[in-house]
């Protein structure tokens, strides 16, 4: 199965790490493949997506 960032479209490689903006399965993670396809997950690249502190900033 190949992966490509739905922002940038770089090619994930393997071992790659990567984000994947998905509902949470109902039945764990087994068989992911096929419910990534039927949800339309979307994969983002490290580049792409940034992680935000745990501790909200005081505006
Ligand atoms: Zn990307």
């Amino acid at each position: 199965m190949k992966f490509n960032c739905a922002n940038c479209g770089k090619a994930l490689q393997h071992d790659e790490r990567a984000y994947i903006d998905m509902p949470i399965p109902p039945r764990g993670m087994t068989e992911i493949q096929a419910y990534l396809k039927l949800n339309g997950a979307k994969i983002y690249c490290h580049d792409c997506v940034q992680i935000r502190s745990g501790q909200p900033k005081k505006a």
